[in-house]
């Protein structure tokens, strides 16, 4: 028996697979179960993870990604609406592939790629309500979970999460939208059953490894629900623009603090010395450039415009005023 789930983000309909789950397949679920088990002791189907379009987020997953994915996905198990608790894991994914739907592009122009997993629930008592859900012609969707290592801009390359990039995902520049690819996936979490169609988180939820993305995930938990991860959200988005301006402000201080290392002349070249402060604070940064500061106006004080150039290269005492005589 075999059935079709589709995550949000993929609206293609059409049957996927339509063999019977073959002596192949038995082969691999083969490998998770503790006793031998037949074609008819399992329900098997499949399910479309993600893809490479542009989701909501204006974020999209590398092809790379897709292929990485499709390796962890692997022996991960299936829960109901994000539950993760060990009578929710009802299906365990035992092939993964990514294939490209031939004659679809993305919004973005390049081939339509989308993961797409084998899954099996074994028969019995209580897998029957799900299987039957599945049986049945109800709009099923499926989101993930999973851990992204980096997520860079669509436009200039950088990792959008440390403020080195100033495009706006969402936006177009000279006609390229500006989104967020997806990129290097450290872990595959969690895959799960959305029963209420009308869920709006049905689709892929990431996280990163960074703090990036919580309050998606403590929605998707059921730890908040849809308004305070919301406000979160909204906190974290105010959060991350002060500290993109905080990087950018650093990244001043760095600048300053070696241009004054360099004028103070305290003897180390300016490659070691950038590569020194780069670890520094913004207190740190500052105070050290104050230093530096300091010692290069002791070294080159700075002379008084009524000052003769004699009276310059001599001690002057506090009470000798002869070096101002013009
Ligand atoms: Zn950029």
């Amino acid at each position: 028996m075999n059935n079709i789930l589709q995550n949000e983000t993929d609206g293609v309909k059409e049957n996927l697979h339509d063999a019977q789950t073959s002596a192949a397949d038995m082969e691999l679920i083969n490998k998770y179960s503790r006793k031998e088990l037949t074609a008819e002791d399992v329900y098997t189907f499949s399910v479309v993870l993600c893809d490479n379009e542009v989701d909501r987020d204006n974020e999209h997953f590398s092809d790379e990604a897709l292929d990485k994915l499709a390796q962890l996905f692997v022996g991960v198990t299936g829960i109901y609406d994000h539950t993760p608790s060990a009578k929710n894991q009802v299906a365990r994914i035992y092939s993964c592939a990514v294939e490209q739907v031939d004659g679809r592009k993305t919004s973005y122009g390049e081939p339509y790629r989308r993961l797409v997993a084998r899954a099996y629930i074994p028969r019995c008592k209580s897998s029957e309500e799900l299987i039957a859900m599945l049986d049945s012609g109800i709009k099923k969707e499926v989101s993930v979970g999973c851990g992204i290592g980096e997520c860079v801009c669509s436009i200039c390359g950088e990792d959008l999460r440390t403020g080195a990039c100033s495009h706006v995902k969402g936006r177009r520049y000279g006609g390229k939208l500006c989104c967020g690819v997806l990129k290097e996936p450290t872990d595959a979490y969690e895959w799960s059953f959305i029963a209420v169609p009308s869920q709006r988180e049905a689709g892929v939820i990431k996280s990163f490894t960074y703090p990036g993305d919580i309050s998606g995930i403590l929605n998707a938990q059921k730890l908040l629900d849809e308004e305070a991860a919301e406000s979160l959200k909204t906190y974290i988005s105010s959060l991350e623009k002060s500290a993109r301006e905080g990087e950018m402000y650093k990244s001043v201080l760095r600048l300053e603090a070696v241009k004054a290392g360099i004028t103070a002349r305290i003897g180390i070249e300016s490659s070691l010395l950038e590569s020194m402060v780069k670890g520094l604070s913004a207190e740190e940064l500052l105070r050290l450039k104050e230093g530096f500061e300091k010692t290069a106006a002791e070294l080159l004080p700075v002379r008084c415009q009524t000052m003769t150039e004699e009276a310059f290269g001599t001690p002057v005492r506090r009470d000798d005023n002869s070096g101002y005589d013009i």
